[in-house]
C-alpha cells in the first residue's frame, strides 16, 4: 500500500484564534450557542461540587447532632439539587446541537461558496483540491472539528473552573497533596498521550482508506456506470476491491485498538500510583487526627476529583489543539489567494448595443507542469457581432483558446482584451457575465427544467421567455409532452418523478440556457456533440436566428459544420494555421481544404446511414434521439 505523507505544516492560526474565530461566528449568526455552552459549564462545575459535598455535609450534620427532620430534609435538598442541575444540563446538552450544526452548516455553505466563486484555475490544480478535502473535512459531522470545538471548549472551561475550587480546597490539607495529584496526573496524561495521538498521526492513512472503500460502494451505485457493470461483469471487481480495502481498514482498526489499550492499562497503573499515594496520606492525617470524618471524606473524594481535572484539561487542550489545527486549515483555505481580480477589480463598461471587441494579443498558454505551450503567440481580433468557427483536431487547443476568451484561465504570456483593454482589470465575474456558452459537460441540477433554463428559483423564472428559448433550441415540444411540462424535475438523483433525457434533448436544453442568458457573446463548444444528424443540420440552417447579432464563437471537429460562419479559425500545432471563410479556405487548397477532403469522403461513405431515408420524411427536428 502506498505510505501516506504525515502533515507537518504549522498552522497559520492557533487555538485562541480559532476559538476566538468559532465564537465569532456563532455570535454572527447563532447567539444561543454561547448562552447554551455557559450553561452547560455552570451545570457541570455545580454538579460537581454537589457530588464533592453532599456526604461531608451530611456527616458534619450527623457530628452536630442533627435530628432526623433536619438530616432527611438536608438529602432531599441536595438530591432536588441533584436532579434540577442534571436535568436542566440534559436539556441544554440536547439543545445545544441546533445551534452548532447551524454554525456548522454555515461554515459549510461559506466553504462551497469559496469553492464555486474561486479562481477556475484552481479547481484543476490537485494540491489545492488536496487542501479543499482536508478544509471540508472538519465540517463533515458532529464529530468533526467545525461542532465538536463547542464540546471540548465547554468540558475544557468546566474542567479548569473545577480545577480551580478543587485547588483551593486541597491547599487547605496542604500543598503536597495537590501538588502531588497535580504531578502525577500530569505523568500520566504525558505517558499515555503519544500512545493514544497514534491513530491522529494516521488519519491521512485512515482517510485514504476510507475513501477507497467509499469509493467502490458509490461507484458500484452510480447510474452512469450501470451498463456498464452489468456488461463488463466489474460488479465482482468492485466487490473485491471494497473488500481489499476493508481488510486494511480492520488491520488499521485493530492497531489502533491496540495503542489506546495499552494507553488505558499505564493510565490505570498510574491512577493507582497517584490515588494510593494521596489517600495514604490523608489516611495519616486522620490517624494522627489532623482530620475529622467530614473532612477525611471531602479531602478523599476531591483527590480523585482533582486528578480528573487535570487529566481532563490535558486531554481537552490535546483535541483543543487537533481540533484547532483543523479549523485553520479551514480558514487558511478560505485565505487562499486569488489569481483573478473579483470585487477588487473594475466593472465592465456597459454598452447599450452590446457589441464588443474581443482580442489575444501575442497569447501563449501552458498547462501547469506541461512541457509544452497548447497556445503559442496568438494573435485574434473577433470583431463585434461576428460568427466565428474554430476547428481542428482532438486535442489541437480548440477548447483552451475559448477558455481563454471566456476569462477562465489568464494567458501565460500576451493578454486577452476587450474592447482594446486587458480583462486581467476587471472583475471577472462582472466580466463572466457578458459570456453564454455551452460546454461539452451538461452542467444539470437536480431542479425542474425551467430552474436549469433559467438559472433562478421557479418563481422567478420569465416563462414566455423561458418557452421562446427552448422553441429556438428545438427541445419545446418535448417539454410540453412531458406530464408536469416545464415544471418537471431533471434527473432522479433527487426527485423520485424526474425525467432523464436524452443527450440530444439535454444538449437542445444547455442551449436553451445559453439563449436565456442573452448575452453579448456566445460560445458553443460541440454543440451537436450529441445531436443525431437531422438535429445537426437543423441547428447549422438556424444558427443565424439563434445567435442573432451577438457575437458567437463555434467549434467544431466537423470542418463541415463551419459553413454558416463569417470567419473559420483553423487550430494546428499551437496556433492559427488558416483562416478566411470555408470557401476561401478551400480555395487555397491548404490543410483546411485537405481535412474538409478526407472528412467528406468519411461523410460521404457513410451517407446511407446519416441521411433521412423516404419513411423518416416528415420526421420532427428532434430526430432519432427522440423516440
Ligand atoms: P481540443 O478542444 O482542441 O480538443 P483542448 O483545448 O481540450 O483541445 O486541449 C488541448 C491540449 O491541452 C490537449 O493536449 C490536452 O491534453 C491538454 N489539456 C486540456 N485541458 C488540460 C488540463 N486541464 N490540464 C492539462 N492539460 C490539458
Amino acid at each position: 500500500m502506498e505510505k501516506q505523507k504525515t502533515d507537518t505544516r504549522r498552522p497559520a492560526y492557533g487555538m485562541a484564534s480559532n476559538c476566538a474565530f468559532m465564537i465569532r461566528r456563532a455570535w454572527q449568526g447563532s447567539k444561543g450557542v454561547l448562552s447554551v455552552a455557559a450553561g452547560i459549564v455552570l451545570c457541570g462545575v455545580t454538579a460537581s461540587l454537589l457530588e464533592l459535598f453532599v456526604v461531608p455535609a451530611i456527616l458534619t450534620a450527623l457530628e452536630n447532632g442533627a435530628g432526623p427532620w433536619e438530616l432527611v430534609s438536608m438529602i432531599a435538598c441536595f438530591t432536588l439539587g441533584m436532579v434540577a442541575v442534571r436535568a436542566l444540563w440534559g436539556y441544554l446538552d440536547t439543545n445545544a446541537l441546533f445551534g452548532r450544526v447551524l454554525v456548522r452548516s454555515r461554515l459549510c455553505l461559506d466553504l462551497h461558496m469559496t469553492f464555486c466563486r474561486t479562481s477556475f484555475p484552481h479547481i484543476e490544480d490537485p494540491d489545492y483540491i488536496k487542501w479543499m478535502g482536508k478544509a471540508s473535512k472538519c465540517l463533515d459531522s458532529n464529530s468533526d472539528a467545525g461542532e465538536a470545538i463547542w464540546n471540548t471548549m465547554v468540558e475544557l472551561l468546566t474542567n479548569v473552573i473545577s480545577f480551580v475550587i478543587y485547588l483551593l480546597l486541597l491547599s487547605q490539607v496542604g500543598p503536597w497533596v495537590a501538588l502531588l495529584c497535580a504531578a502525577l496526573s500530569t505523568a500520566s496524561y504525558f505517558a499515555g498521550e503519544p500512545i493514544r495521538a497514534w491513530r491522529y498521526r494516521r488519519r491521512d492513512e485512515e482517510a485514504a482508506l476510507l475513501h477507497k472503500a467509499d469509493y467502490a460502494v458509490f461507484r458500484s451505485r452510480d447510474m452512469k456506470l450501470a451498463k456498464d457493470i452489468r456488461i463488463f461483469g466489474i460488479g465482482p471487481w468492485l466487490t473485491e476491491l471494497y473488500g481489499k480495502y476493508v481488510r486494511l481498514m480492520q488491520d488499521f482498526f485493530a492497531k489502533a485498538f491496540r495503542h489506546d489499550m495499552w494507553a488505558d492499562l499505564l493510565d490505570t497503573a498510574l491512577a493507582l500510583l497517584r490515588n494510593g499515594a494521596a489517600y495514604g496520606l490523608l489516611i495519616a492525617m486522620a490517624l494522627r487526627g489532623e482530620l475529622n470524618a467530614a473532612q477525611f471524606v471531602l479531602y478523599f473524594t476531591a483527590v480523585s476529583g482533582f486528578s480528573q481535572w487535570v487529566t481532563g484539561i490535558f486531554k481537552q487542550l490535546a483535541q483543543l489543539h487537533r481540533q484547532s489545527m483543523e479549523l485553520s486549515t479551514l480558514r487558511e483555505f478560505q485565505e487562499i489567494p486569488e489569481m483573478f481580480r473579483f470585487s477588487d477589480g473594475e466593472p465592465l463598461p456597459v454598452k447599450e448595443d452590446h457589441l464588443y471587441e474581443l482580442e489575444l494579443r501575442d497569447v501563449s498558454f501552458r498547462y501547469p507542469g506541461a512541457q509544452n505551450d497548447t497556445l503559442s503567440h496568438v494573435d485574434l481580433i473577433i470583431h463585434p457581432g461576428e460568427k466565428l468557427a474554430v476547428v481542428g483536431k482532438n486535442g489541437a487547443g480548440k477548447t483552451t483558446l475559448i477558455k481563454l476568451l471566456c476569462g477562465l484561465y489568464d494567458p501565460t504570456q500576451g493578454q486577452v482584451l476587450l474592447d482594446g483593454k486587458d480583462i486581467r482589470q476587471y472583475d471577472r465575474r462582472d466580466y463572466y457575465e457578458h459570456f453564454s456558452a455551452v460546454f461539452q459537460q451538461f452542467s444539470v441540477l437536480a431542479g425542474t427544467i425551467a430552474e436549469n433554463v433559467a438559472q433562478v428559483p421557479a418563481e422567478k423564472v420569465d416563462l414566455p421567455r423561458m418557452w421562446d428559448c427552448l422553441e429556438r433550441a428545438g427541445v419545446a415540444d418535448k417539454i410540453r409532452r412531458l406530464p408536469q411540462k416545464e415544471a418537471t424535475h431533471l434527473g432522479r438523483n433527487v426527485y423520485l418523478d424526474g425525467v432523464e433525457l436524452s443527450g440530444g434533448q439535454m444538449q437542445r436544453l444547455m442551449l436553451a440556457r445559453a439563449l436565456y442568458k442573452d448575452a453579448p457573446v456566445v460560445v458553443l463548444d460541440e454543440p451537436t456533440a450529441a445531436l443525431d444528424p437531422i438535429a445537426e443540420s437543423d441547428l447549422y440552417q438556424k444558427y443565424s436566428d439563434l445567435t442573432g447579432d451577438r457575437t458567437s464563437v463555434y467549434i467544431s471537429h466537423r470542418l463541415a459544420s463551419t459553413r454558416f460562419c463569417d470567419r473559420v479559425l483553423l487550430i494546428e500545432d499551437g496556433g492559427i494555421a488558416e483562416e478566411g471563410t470555408h470557401e476561401e479556405l478551400l480555395k487555397a487548397g491548404g490543410r483546411y481544404a485537405y481535412l474538409f477532403d478526407i472528412q467528406s469522403k468519411y461523410y460521404s461513405q457513410s451517407a446511407d446511414d446519416l441521411l433521412p431515408r423516404p419513411q423518416d420524411a416528415g420526421a420532427g427536428k428532434e430526430g432519432v434521439e427522440d423516440e
